[in-house]
């Protein structure tokens, strides 16, 4: 019964679909016209990122436990919060994308800010490597200079949102790599190969981000890799930035 409900539901005849891969996959979308998931790929969607959403919060306060003075405590909260608001928003919106696309105003303003964290997210999750370790006064600049272009990112996307996807992911890119350039640049290179690894792991994402209506749950897939690449950071930054020098020789 449910798989019919996917075939007559408004997503499907609203980009006049063809149901094929016996649910598991639509027919890949028309230039100007975003993807519409089966009810099995808007279901794998929600939860690839609803069941981080409890891990991310615990992952935050396990940092904040661990920080000795107030500026790893607010860099804690800071990156925590990034993690948290990627998981939240991307699973609100994917769960409104589902069950309520006939609200299309606040699934546009979903789908907006589902790409608007992405950037905020980059600038969190750099900002423990920025903010805690030592940086030269050039690469220093940096540490505001993410946000700036976090900024600049939301303002791109309030303007010109789904108009220019390539520039769109080549901001994505610029963003998730340019700050790179500075924490390879440290005179503490601990942490770098699992900051690389996360890394490689996103740009492996960007494969199944771009393979909707290609490959089946191509979306949630692209979720799982962003999942990793973030759990592989977030090793990185616990262990080689919060975590005491006294424990990790008791390892
Ligand atoms: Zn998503």
């Amino acid at each position: 019964m449910k798989r019919a409900n996917s075939f007559h539901s408004p997503d499907a005849q609203r980009g006049k679909l063809k149901h094929t891969g016996k649910g598991f996959m639509n027919t890949r979308a028309s230039a100007n016209c975003r993807y519409q998931p089966t009810c099995y790929e808007h279901a794998a969607n929600c939860y690839t990122h609803a069941l981080l959403i409890v891990p991310a919060f615990g992952g935050m306060a396990l940092l904040h436990r661990l920080s000795d003075t107030s500026w790893e405590r607010v860099t804690a909260v800071v990156y925590g919060l990034g993690l948290c608001a990627l998981f939240l928003v991307s699973t609100v919106f994917h769960i409104i994308t589902w069950k309520k696309s006939h609200m299309r105003s606040v699934e546009h303003c979903f789908h907006m800010c589902d790409r608007v964290v992405i950037y905020f997210f980059i600038a969190a999750s750099y900002s423990p490597w920025l903010n805690l370790r030592e940086l030269g006064p050039l690469a220093a600049h940096m540490r505001w200079f993410v946000w700036l272009m976090a900024a600049a990112g939301t303002i791109y996307v309030f303007n010109y949102h789904e108009k220019y996807k390539l520039v769109e992911l080549a901001f994505y890119l610029t963003m998730g790599f340019f700050p790179a350039s500075v924490v390879a640049s440290m005179s503490n290179t601990e942490g770098l190969q699992e900051l690389a690894c996360g890394g490689l792991i996103y740009v492996l994402g960007v494969f199944f981000f771009k393979s909707d209506g290609i490959i089946p749950f191509a979306h949630a897939i692209w979720h799982v890799f962003v999942a990793l690449a973030a759990a592989v950071h977030y090793y990185a930054i616990w262990k080689y930035l919060y975590k005491s020098p006294d424990a990790l020789l008791e390892t």
